[in-house]
């Protein structure tokens, strides 16, 4: 009964208790139930620019952006209107349509590496594709990725993986078996030593390293200058893929996603000696615009391994559906230098003035940025080394972050809820949603140097 009162008073708190007797914890993916900061999730009702709405009416300003596709802010009236046209047009053909050709196209504008781009509807598809194909090609059995990194739930990805497994402190999950495990290699990141001693030891198993581009998924743990490049060649050295998960920073830390903004001068030439190039990309999110579209793309010889024209099989029903090709395509086609000058510009902005209120409050606490994404550890592990991997992102005090969430939430400021997660910003967070984010940043310091 006590139950029902709270309900009715709180319409957050009905609707997260009506949700709980249909779908397994009220959530359709699990880092949304608020499980490691507590309390009621906010069911939103709408979102516009950098705010989302709740189903109590109350406004926040959204540094969640949807996990990432937001980066124009919510519900940009371009993306709309091509979403509405495309859907009076019909809502799925399965038959090829020329949206596809476009956004694949667009894609490779950006990403020249990605010759041919399959089209799926989301970074889970895409990333166990690229473990399927890596294998297809090489005849190889062995994936090697990296704790704290998060590929979706992929059975052979989700060994020690980041965002909701970490947040749920989960070591993998229940249901993958041991077969689909036991060809995982995890390794610490940003270990290249470790990297090397895996080939010296299973080299002629291994059919590809996989790793997010710029990890963001154990918090913000950018990778040492010469990481990724010594991927590219260890696994050159081996006869193994590089793959290069993208679905979180492509195109948004940058027009062309991390590769472009390590290999900034190298855009125009992937097979000059400088830089460094992957074999096979995955991207979601941003790709998608909002919408279930996430893509794999590489060179010819390898994606055309994927049938109809080679012997790996990979298919879909909605894949490269016309209306969320549509949204994907208008913000590509929107994210234009400008988009990223303005993220570029309010992510440090925004991540300094954390640092600032933190500082200011005695919260032992280092911030990490990797372009426009950023997150805070807290505690003094964090703050002495810089965290540089997933035992160091585990040890930090997260607890701070709980405080300091909900005092954020409480001020009308929507952080991601949980301190696993990248803090996302959009060309829509304006001087007014960033100075409500500033305002609201002393009293989450206290509450967090209070806990
Ligand atoms: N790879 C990375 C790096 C991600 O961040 C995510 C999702 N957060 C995925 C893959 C999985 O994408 P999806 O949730 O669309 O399946």
């Amino acid at each position: 009964e006590i139950e029902t009162q709270a309900a009715g008073r709180d319409p957050n708190h009905a609707a997260f208790l009506r949700a709980q007797g249909a779908i397994p914890g009220g959530v359709s993916s699990p880092v949304r139930a608020y499980g490691s900061v507590g309390g009621d999730p906010r069911f939103l009702a709408s979102a516009r620019g950098p705010y989302v709405t709740d189903v109590a009416g109350r406004e926040y300003v959204d540094l969640v952006c949807s996990w990432g596709p937001a980066l124009l802010g919510h519900a940009h009236p371009q993306v709309v209107a091509a979403v509405q046209e495309a859907a009076a047009r019909g809502l799925s053909f399965g038959a090829p349509t020329l949206g596809e050709v476009d956004l694949a196209e667009e894609i490779r504008r950006r990403v020249p590496a990605a010759e041919h781009v399959r089209l799926v509807s989301t970074g889970t598809e895409a990333t166990m594709t690229a473990v399927r194909l890596a294998r297809g090609v090489t005849g190889r059995p062995m994936i090697v990725k990296f704790a704290g990194c998060y590929h979706g739930h992929v059975d052979a990805l989700l060994a020690e993986a980041g965002s909701g497994v970490a947040t749920l402190a989960m070591p993998g999950s229940a249901g993958v078996t041991e077969a689909a495990a036991a060809e995982t290699l995890v390794l610490p990141y940003n270990d290249l030593a470790a990297v090397e001693a895996a080939f010296a030891q299973h080299g002629s198993r291994i059919a590809a390293v996989v790793t997010e581009a710029s990890p963001a998924n154990m918090g913000v743990v950018p990778p040492h200058e010469g990481f990724n490049e010594g991927l590219r060649r260890i696994t050159s050295r081996h006869g193994a893929l590089f793959v290069m998960d993208e679905v979180l920073t492509g195109f948004r830390v940058g027009p062309s996603g991390w590769w472009g903004l390590e290999n900034a001068e190298n855009t125009a030439d992937v097979t000059g000696s400088a830089g460094y190039t992957p074999d096979l990309f995955t991207f979601g999110k941003v790709v998608g615009g909002g919408m279930p579209v996430a893509a794999l793309g590489g060179p010819a010889s390898i994606m055309d391994h994927l049938a109809p024209l080679g012997p790996v099989y990979q298919a879909g029903t909605l894949s490269g559906n016309p209306v969320a090709v549509a949204a994907g395509l208008t913000t590509l086609r929107l994210a234009d230098d400008a988009v990223y000058a303005h993220v570029d510009r309010t992510a440090p902005a925004l991540a300094d003035a954390a640092g600032e209120a933190l500082s200011a409050a005695g919260v032992e606490h280092v911030v990490q940025r990797a372009g426009s994404l950023f997150s805070v550890f807290f505690g003094p592990l964090a703050a002495v080394s810089g965290v540089r991997d997933y035992r160091q992102a585990q040890a930090q005090e997260s607890y701070r972050y709980t405080a300091f969430f909900h005092a954020m939430l409480e001020a009308g400021v929507a952080l991601p809820p949980s301190v696993f997660e990248a803090w996302f910003v959009s060309a829509a967070h304006d001087d007014d949603a960033v100075n409500r984010i500033l305002e609201a940043l002393p009293a989450a310091a206290r509450a967090a140097a209070a806990a």
